[in-house]
């Protein structure tokens, strides 16, 4: 049977393009486009660095999350506005095909940005996939492996045992602090000797770390980091990163064996190829109904969007609510009801910080410590989106409690 119902493409599976598909009703033939077949649940990607949790417990295939969908696993690579057509290209084989759209959704987030900093992108590890993870976790056991063999000098050894992590939000402050509770809680196990000559360090560019953090909360994360022999450099940017050492603007070198650049986000190769009105960090501008600026059938939202005049963080959080508020919003415009703006409560932030203990920065609560840490994890547990990965988040939290986390390479 012929679908007369308006074609709604969405691009991406992130958490923007994920709760759109899920509180969409049937007033729409959808096609989902996206290189990854699975929404990610980036909060507790950190964990997976170091084997707290598993990969697979944190992904949720995209059919699943809805059955009456088509779902193309490709990039889009243009938008023809005029024809109302998004080129796209297939991940297994680059074969190329056309979709065509009534109304089209841009939700295809961010990447790393390196700031242009020569090195970055050939030598450092960045953290916004899951595979991504997995070459952390990979190169951190080599790493030990590496400076394990008995031919290395002692200044080899110690550049090798030596993880730097480049920038202090959220992201790579929750990675050092994995990082740290896997060295003692772990690794020392294994490697007794290596160890204790390993060290992290945390660079960041500005004055302080977390900087979106209430102000004690912060410094009580950075005594932590400090009391867990976590190195902090504050006020420190990396002007260049060679193979195995990354120079700093005062001048001064640091030997590195595992670098993680995760200094904030830039806009995706088909962002910024795509001729939509975009603001100064290349992201697209839209209003408060998240229509791109001057076009009525592109909405686009999440990390690769702006709207006019309230920009708003780049978070999940955002992205969900942004994603909640389009679905129900296009389904009153397919039932000609009239649509209110959209409008962000912000429900607050969250950081694990090691050893156990976790930041709430909340409206109307500052927590911090070890309540905190039972809190952050019941409450990330909450935003699991599926029964079957909670059960397997809860299971590989008791197993790497009660067994360790593995520290196989393979
Ligand atoms: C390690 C890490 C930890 C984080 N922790 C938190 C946290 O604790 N709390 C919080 O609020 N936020 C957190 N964030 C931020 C949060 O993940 C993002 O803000 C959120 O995912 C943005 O949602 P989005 O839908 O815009 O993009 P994403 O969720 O990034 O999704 C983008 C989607 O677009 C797809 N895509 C990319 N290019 C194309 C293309 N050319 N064509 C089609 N599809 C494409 C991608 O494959 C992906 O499916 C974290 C991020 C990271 C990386």
């Amino acid at each position: 049977m012929p679908d007369s119902r308006p074609r709604l493409v969405i691009l991406g599976t992130g958490f923007g393009a994920f709760n759109l598909i899920k509180h969409l009703r049937d007033d729409y033939n959808v096609t989902v486009v996206s290189p990854r077949n699975h929404f990610l649940f980036t909060p507790l990607l950190p964990s997976t660095t170091v084997g707290t949790i598993e990969f697979r417990s944190i992904i949720e295939p995209i059919r699943h999350a809805r059955r009456d969908i088509r779902f193309y696993h490709a990039s889009a690579h243009d938008v023809d506005t005029e024809r109302r057509i998004t080129s796209c290209m297939g991940v297994a084989q680059p074969d190329e095909f056309e979709v065509e759209y009534d109304i089209l959704v841009v939700a295809v987030g961010a990447v790393s940005n390196t700031f242009d900093v020569p090195g970055v992108a050939e030598y450092a590890l960045f953290l916004k996939e899951l595979h991504d993870a997995r070459e952390l976790r990979q190169r951190i056991i080599q790493c030990f492996e590496r400076a394990n063999l008995p031919s290395l000098s002692i200044e080899e050894r110690q550049r090798l045992v030596h993880f730097v992590v480049c920038g202090g939000g959220p992201t790579g402050v929750e990675f050092a602090a994995e990082l740290h509770d896997f060295m003692v809680e772990d690794l020392r196990k294994s490697y007794p000797q290596l160890v204790t000559q390993a060290k992290i360090t945390l660079v960041e560019a500005t004055k302080e770390i977390l900087n979106t953090f209430d102000d004690k909360l912060r410094r009580y994360a950075t005594d932590l980091f400090r009391r867990q022999r976590i190195n902090v450099l504050t006020e420190a940017p990396v002007v260049k990163v060679g193979k195995e050492i990354i120079h700093l603007g005062d001048g001064s070198e640091i030997p590195y064996g595992l670098l993680l650049w995760s200094t904030g986000n830039g806009p995706t190769p088909f962002v910024e190829r795509i001729k939509l009105p975009k603001d100064e960090r290349s992201r697209i501008i839209v209003d408060k109904y998240f229509r791109v600026k001057g076009l009525e059938s592109i909405y686009a939202l999440g990390d690769c969007s702006v709207v006019e005049g309230a920009p708003l963080p780049a978070t999940s959080q955002v992205a969900q609510q942004e994603g909640k508020y389009l679905a129900r919003s296009l389904t009153k415009r397919a039932r000609k009801k009239s649509v209110e703006p959209f409008h962000y409560k912000h429900l607050g932030m969250l950081a694990y910080i090691g050893s156990n203990k976790a930041l709430a920065d909340l409206q109307n609560f500052k927590g911090r410590g070890w309540t905190t840490w039972l809190f952050w994890r019941s409450a990330y547990l909450s935003r699991i989106v599926s029964i079957k990965n909670k059960v397997l988040v809860v299971f590989d939290w008791v197993k790497a409690k009660v067994f360790g986390r593995d520290i196989s390479q393979f």
